[in-house]
């Protein structure tokens, strides 16, 4: 069996919808499990919708909600031939916007109101496309994702539960060709309808595919696999073909969209390939990831966002043990994890992604000594076999952002990563200098 699954892009109208929809058709005596997202758009109108009622501006929710009903009937007209699924899907959409409007009454809107909003786009995307697929005769079925995915008390996905209720499922569904599923969407501790963060839909067609032990999980999407720069910021970046699962992993957490932050982790613990597709283009090779190693290549460079750099100094930590314990501690009790760390004598620099509790962790920090802190950083990471033995290849690096006043480098931690800590302002012209020096041809 394989996983596949399809970004919003992939499903974002009925055209592209019966598109995919020939690509999951598996060949005789195959299955596949199909992952979806919602269609583009209809998340971010989704959030929009909940910022409205945050507000307890219930009309501009309303018009939100009308505008998205609209598409969504036009996209029935134009997805079903017969009146018969026309007339289903239809009734099946009607009850969705409903349901929507129905929270337009509520009073204490919560986040536990927003995630039962978010989740709606997954669920019209998906009982849309299972329509479709029943209209032209295929074996498919939907299994509701909030029965077969679930998050822990940390909030981290239950493999264990994953997998026992995914076996079971389709254990009671035999004799089916097609399985779809929700992406993103999940059940968390106490059975609410909650999720995987934006862009979740990756890390939901992992969770599957390690937790079945699948030949393969596909990532199809909007473009040909893994570019070796940000194609969003940087021109002339291409695909890399192959990416060791450490190599994938660094990128997608230090911000290669292209996949979840943490959704390789589960396919490299199940050595589960992952194999990264363009929907546009359904012969063209994409990037595998695997576990084999190319050595002494740089493989591509990511950018992390919205930054902020926390430096301590103090002189008692000269000679001192337990200092850096005493600092991590207090990340750790506010729930803020660090991306990057250097030392030195008598100072320690973190940088963190998460500001919400900011305010607290300077005020105990400040117990320690002296703290700065830095906003609007980009951490900068460049990925491929750097292993020390590779004599040579920091410095190719390092050389690359020579006229960029850079805050932090970090190298060492892995051997498939060095990181540099630039300003907001500077991520551009630094992605661009590290692609003319590490992959420039001529
Ligand atoms: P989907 O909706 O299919 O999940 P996403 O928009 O989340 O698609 O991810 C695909 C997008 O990721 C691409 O269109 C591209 O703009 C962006 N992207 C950012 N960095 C990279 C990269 N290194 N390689 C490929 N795509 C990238
Ligand atoms: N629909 C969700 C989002 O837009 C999840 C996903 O597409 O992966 O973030
Ligand atoms: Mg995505």
């Amino acid at each position: 069996m394989k996983v596949m699954k399809f970004g919003g892009t992939s499903v974002g109208t009925p055209q592209r919808m019966r598109e995919v929809a020939k690509i999951f058709s598996p060949q005789e005596g195959e299955q596949t499990f199909v992952v979806l997202s919602a269609m583009s758009g209809t998340t971010n109108s989704l959030v929009e919708i909940s910022d409205y009622l945050y507000k307890n501006n219930a009309e501009g929710a309303s018009s939100v909600i009308n505008q998205l009903e609209q598409k969504y009937m036009q996209h029935v007209a134009e997805l079903y031939t017969t009146e018969e699924f026309r007339t289903k899907a239809s009734e099946f959409l009607q009850k969705e916007f409903m349901y929507l409007r129905s929270f337009l009454k509520a009073s204490n809107f919560s986040a536990t109101e927003e995630k039962i909003i978010l989740a709606q786009g997954e669920i019209m995307s998906t009982n849309m496309v299972t329509f479709h697929l029943q209209e032209e005769g295929k074996k498919a079925t939907l299994l509701s994702a909030l029965d077969l995915v679930r998050t822990d008390e940390n909030g981290e996905p239950d493999l264990n539960f994953i997998r026992e209720a995914t076996v079971k499922r389709l254990r009671e569904n035999p004799n089916f060709d097609i399985y779809i599923t929700q992406g993103f969407i999940c059940r968390n501790v106490k059975g609410e309808i909650d999720n995987l963060q934006r862009g979740g839909s990756d890390y939901t067609a992992c969770l599957i595919g390690a937790a079945l032990q699948t030949d393969e999980i596909q990532i199809w999407t909007d473009i040909d696999g893994m570019h070796n720069n940000d194609p969003r910021v940087v021109e002339h970046t291409e695909p890399v073909r192959q990416l060791y699962f450490e190599e994938a992993a660094e990128l997608a957490y230090f911000g290669a969209k292209i996949l979840h932050p943490t959704c390789i982790q589960p396919a490299k613990f199940a050595g589960v390939p992952v194999r990264l597709l363009n929907t546009m283009d359904p012969t063209a090779p994409g990037t595998l990831i695997n576990n084999d190693i190319q050595r002494g290549t740089i493989k591509a460079v990511a950018a992390k966002d919205n930054i902020t750099c926390i430096q301590i100094q103090s002189s008692r930590m000269l000679l001192a043990y337990g200092f850096l314990r005493k600092v991590f501690e207090i990340f750790e009790q506010h729930k803020t994890s660090i991306d990057m760390i250097c030392t030195s004598e008598v100072g320690v620099s973190v940088t963190i992604d998460n500001r919400s509790r900011l305010p607290e962790i300077v005020g105990e920090l400040r117990k320690y000594g002296t703290v700065q802190v830095d906003n609007d950083m980009c951490i900068v990471c460049v990925v491929g076999d750097l292993a020390s033995g590779n004599v040579g290849f920091e410095t190719r690096a390092c050389m690359a952002v020579k006229k960029i006043p850079v805050r932090m480098i970090s190298y060492g931690g892995t051997n498939y990563n060095i990181s540099f800590l630039v300003k907001a302002e500077d991520k551009k012209r630094t992605l661009q200098a590290l692609s003319e020096t590490l992959f420039n041809k001529d």
